[in-house]
């Protein structure tokens, strides 16, 4: 497998083409956004971090029968993946309202919320990423019907398998994002899972070990990406 050109850059990642037109180099950088990139940084190891976490939680949930696009980890900061064409949604599960829900809604951070609460956002950095609901989807035909179902039937699941997989080494997830393409016609679970775009809280004190830490200053940001990952089972080279 050859890596050529760079496609496309986003806020934390690099997209390549390669040799094969059905597979894409992703290369994690160590930058990081929060605040539709109104605050900026580069922090030490991140790349190499979120890059084993992701390729960890796709193969539990590739086993586990959750189509995804992950092939394999290529280097310490790169990934080859399946070339998706991406479905321009973002599926959010919430378990515990926390962010956007409890400025939107007034309800304090740390309800539970049970059954758990789905949402859509449409992906456009102009608007930033408003929210958006299933008859929006239809009537501008972000997604096929079929598409939906299928997006928040396998949002679910990885709900069900990454809750039971935290719980078990002391953790809650919160909360995440997920974001869907097609392979081939198949709706395929793309992007990364990373404490980059989920929330992770300790479940014995409630410590947040997530994004929050960079969006809040809390300081010890990939200290606290690694020691989940750890918990997790993830080795991180020193
Ligand atoms: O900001 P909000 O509370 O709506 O975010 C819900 C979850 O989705 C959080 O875990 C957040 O990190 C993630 N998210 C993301 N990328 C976005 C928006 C939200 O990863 N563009």
């Amino acid at each position: 497998m050859e890596k050529r050109s760079q496609v496309y850059a986003g806020k934390a990642k690099s997209v390549y083409t390669t040799d094969d037109p059905d597979l894409m180099v992703m290369e994690y950088r160590n930058d990081t956004s929060a605040f539709d990139g109104q605050k900026l940084a580069k922090l030490d190891r991140k790349g190499m971090v979120n890059n084993r976490f992701n390729a960890f939680i796709m193969e539990h949930l590739e086993a586990a029968g959750v189509p995804t696009h992950f092939v394999r980890l290529l280097s310490e900061t790169e990934s080859l993946v399946k070339k998706l064409r991406m479905i321009p949604l973002e599926c959010v599960v919430r378990n515990v309202a926390a962010g956007s829900i409890t400025r939107r809604l007034g309800v304090q951070e740390g309800t539970e919320l049970n059954p758990p609460t789905f949402e859509l956002f449409l992906k456009n950095d102009e608007l930033h990423d408003p929210m958006v609901n299933e008859y929006h989807v239809r009537s501008f035909g972000w997604a096929e019907e079929s598409h939906l179902e299928t997006m928040k039937t396998l949002t679910f699941k990885v709900n069900d398998i990454l809750k039971r997989l935290f719980d078990t080494a002391g953790l809650v997830l919160v909360d995440y994002k997920l974001e869907f393409g097609l392979f081939q016609g198949e709706v395929v679970l793309g992007d990364e899972i990373s404490p980059d775009g989920c929330r992770i809280w300790d479940k014995e004190t409630g410590e947040k070990l997530d994004k929050d830490r960079f969006r809040q200053d809390l300081g010890n940001v990939i200290e606290s990406y690694e020691l989940v990952g750890r918990r997790l089972g993830i080795e991180f080279p020193a």
